[in-house]
């Protein structure tokens, strides 16, 4: 592939992911757009994957989904001209920390908005990340065929908790048993609501042409007044698209419909395909990366245990940032400076599912491992390179954890270590000698997964105790002198993460508030950046 193809190729992908609370319909809507999009095989085990979540007290349950979960974890489709990779984020909050570090990868977000609930807390949380990453956001609102929140409503309520503009590029015509359809506002024609479809068919589809079409007021009469007023009202209150505005995260552009009839779907992906960013360029430490840069670099943004825990085996997820991957090259680990030459990469084509023979930016990529790559690691082809920004969290739930026979302490300290270095916890080790490990979860289910982990792929029974500690801060300060202080002064309270950060760990906000207090010249971050 020459250097202008390359380009072009970049130029087709959009790379995104599909944020929302439980239950909101992210889900229905992967599924629907890969029944768009023709990948049906796909769908199929996107409903599979969705059976683990509700089996989510059984971890067991959840183990034999994640062969599934590996293969649906990345779904690349073709519409139109382009190649829209889809990430799949984790169904079940206690591992959403999976989800931020997901959203490191992806160009723009689509978030799924229940009408009925409006913006629910959970979204709140990745909205942060993406706030933080200046990601842009296309809001789809759903389940139009029930009684939902009055429309207007719903958009005040985006503007509040995304603190951006919302510029509706349809309007719904009634909701519940009246719901007639979305209005195209951009395209001046109403697409009429059909329920139930389950598949895309032309003669499926069916539209009023113009806003004073008095046949749309004849079909739909109260339900059209108010959606009238409503345009104009939007028309005259809100700013017009503007692409830039969106790309800055300064605009939203919203849709409505209904996906478990399939209703907006269409528009959805044809709003990603115009207003959607292809892959840009990324910051390294040591200079901006262009994506279509002729040498091939990425970085691990997610790591997954694989089917066969005796084996420990895992699937490093590498999103390409610049150059082509091609099968059998050889790659350099920055962190380590070793080389490592991948063959059964895995690629994520639901058509055709076959091995990667190449990928560009913005693709992703799977490389089979057993624990050699890491969270955040950076792949060339023989440059050291760092990017940042994969974000740890501080983790809000603690328990201490020992193991049951002291002979296979060093057995329970490689399990941490690499379970940690993994992403599937966070592991402290305390700064006081003897000091049980500590591990900071951000869901409680995370503390299951790990000690049936590590009894099953480390043979170590853990036992795992409750912990005084409700809260960690990484800390740093511009003066090492000064951390130096504080670390010693406060060292039954210190412990330090896989990358040896330090941080304090506090058992209450208050305890928190008197340490920042008594020490001003300290940083305490809630949130640490890999790299
Ligand atoms: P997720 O948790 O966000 O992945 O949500 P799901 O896609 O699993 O949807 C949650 C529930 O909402 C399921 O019972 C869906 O059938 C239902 N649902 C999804 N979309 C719609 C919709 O457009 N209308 C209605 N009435 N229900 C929907």
């Amino acid at each position: 592939m020459s250097q202008e193809s390359v380009a072009d190729e970049v130029r087709r992908r959009r790379t995104f992911a599909i944020i929302s609370h439980p239950d909101a319909g992210k889900t229905t809507l992967t599924e629907k757009v890969l029944l768009f999009a023709g990948a049906i095989q796909i769908a199929g085990s996107v409903k599979a994957r969705k059976a683990s979540r509700h089996a989510a007290s059984d971890w067991m349950e959840i183990e034999k989904q994640r062969g599934i979960s590996v293969a649906s974890s990345v779904m690349q489709i073709e519409y139109q001209d382009c190649v829209i990779n889809l990430l799949d984020t984790p169904g079940h909050q206690d591992f959403s920390e999976d989800t931020y570090r997901v959203l490191t990868a992806v160009d723009a977000a689509l978030m799924v908005i229940d009408g009925a609930n409006g913006v629910e807390p959970q979204t709140l949380r990745l909205l942060e990340v993406c706030r933080a990453r200046q990601t842009p956001i296309i809001t789809f609102i759903n389940k139009f065929d029930r009684e939902v929140k009055q429309p207007l409503d719903l958009i005040a309520e985006v503007e509040s908790h995304l603190k951006m503009d919302a510029v509706p590029l349809t309007w719904p015509v009634g909701m519940g048993k009246a719901f007639g359809g979305v209005f195209d506002i951009r395209h001046d024609r109403m697409r009429l609501f059909r329920a139930g479809r389950n598949k895309f068919d032309e003669s499926d589809q069916a539209f009023i042409e113009g806003l004073d079409n008095p046949e749309i007021g004849n079909r739909f009469n109260e339900s059209w007044v108010q959606a009238l007023d409503e345009i104009e009202l939007i028309r005259e209150a809100s700013p017009t698209l503007d692409r830039q505005a969106f790309l800055d995260g300064r605009q939203t552009p919203v849709l409505f419909g209904s996906a478990i009839n399939n209703f907006g779907v269409q528009e959805v992906l044809d709003t990603l395909v115009e207003m959607a960013p292809s892959p840009g360029p990324r910051k390294a430490l040591e200079r901006t990366v262009e994506p279509d840069e002729p040498k091939f670099t990425g970085v691990v943004f997610k790591v997954q245990a694989n089917m066969d825990p005796a084996h420990r085996d895992r699937v490093a997820f590498v999103r390409v940032s610049s150059g082509r991957f091609t099968r059998g090259m050889k790659l350099r680990v920055s962190r380590t400076g070793k080389d490592i030459r991948p063959n059964n990469v895995v690629s994520f084509l639901s058509q055709r599912r076959e091995l990667v023979e190449d990928a560009v930016a913005g693709d992703i990529i799977g490389i089979p491992n057993h624990g050699i790559l890491h969270l955040g690691d950076v792949l060339t082809e023989g440059e050291t390179l760092h990017f940042t920004g994969l974000p740890f969290f501080a983790p809000e739930l603690f328990q201490a954890v020992e193991v049951k026979d002291p002979l296979r302490t060093k057995q329970l300290r490689v399990g941490l270590t690499q379970l940690g270095e993994e992403g599937a916890i966070q592991v402290f080790r305390p700064e006081a000698a003897g000091g049980a490990m500590l591990l900071g979860a951000v869901g409680v289910l995370q503390f299951e997964v790990v000690a049936h982990r590590l009894k099953t792929e480390y043979g170590v029974e853990a036992r795992m105790m409750p912990s005084r500690y409700s809260l960690a801060r990484w800390v740093s300060a511009e003066d090492s002198k000064e951390l130096r202080k504080f670390l010693d002064a406060n060292m039954a309270n210190i412990a330090y993460d896989v990358v040896d950060a330090p941080a304090f760990l506090a058992s209450s906000v208050a305890q928190l508030r008197v340490a920042q207090e008594r020490y001003p010249q300290i940083q305490f971050h809630t949130m640490r950046e890999h790299g």
